[in-house]
């Protein structure tokens, strides 16, 4: 079966501005909304620091790694990952999570460093809410946050799809036949920053964690064309 590439057209009567002409004669701070939706989530923050209940919905965004992202970029230019974190992003503003859980098919992809600690922040206060997460996940920064860890393998693909290792992430660091604890025993070595274990907050909560890794590490970690 053979699919076209996706055609896009500029809209004939606003020529992309999405607006008529009488709203983007609107200005706030001299910006009308054709060249706020052009601003990402970060710049929006600064732009409309005098506004808390924007500011509000934009804080989310950040803390899900997504303020890099601008207010107007169409849905479906999104990630597999920015999709997930974008729906993470509107349950950050629940006031209740209790008993819910997440399922997340790896959120981390494309993410860098900075955002991936920014999503594991954002993972602890869907926890302090009461929520539980299963994650699936290559990323050792978010495996070995994780309270119990199923280690699918033993390799990727169709290589894999057993049960190798089940445990602490220390538990799957101890276990020999796993490619995942090899490279998490090194993961784990690197100084764990404080108060940043999921398990600690669970813990409180007397919530459980998951993340379930299913191919070994290395195979596909952060491997995407679209980062930023
Ligand atoms: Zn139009």
């Amino acid at each position: 079966m053979r699919f076209l590439a996706d055609v896009e057209l500029i809209c004939e009567e606003c020529r992309g501005t999405r607006y008529k002409s009488g709203i983007l004669d609107v200005r706030y701070r001299e910006k009308n909304i054709r060249e706020v939706l052009q601003m990402t989530a970060r710049e929006a923050l600064s732009f409309f620091a005098a506004k808390p209940k924007i500011i509000a919905r934009l804080k989310v965004l950040e803390e899900a790694g997504l303020g890099y992202l601008r207010l107007g970029q169409s849905a479906t230019t999104l990630s597999g990952g920015e999709a997930q974190r974008l729906k993470l992003a509107a349950h950050l503003t629940r006031q209740d999570n209790a008993g819910v859980l997440y399922i997340f098919d790896e959120p981390t992809t494309g993410l860098h460093f900075d955002d991936i600690q920014k999503l594991l922040g954002a993972f602890h206060k869907l926890i302090e809410g009461g929520a539980s997460l299963m994650v699936i996940e290559h990323n050792l920064d978010v495996i070995k946050s994780a309270d119990w860890v199923i280690d699918l393998g033993p390799e990727g693909g169709d290589q894999g799809g057993r049960v190798i290792a089940t445990g602490t992430p220390e538990d799957i660091a101890a276990a020999r036949i796993s490619h995942t604890g090899r490279y998490l025993a090194r993961a784990l070595q690197e100084n764990r920053p404080q108060g940043t274990s999921l398990s600690k907050i669970s813990d409180i909560a007397g919530e459980k964690a998951s993340a379930l890794a299913t191919e070994p590490i290395g195979s596909t970690v952060g491997a995407e064309p679209r980062a930023r």
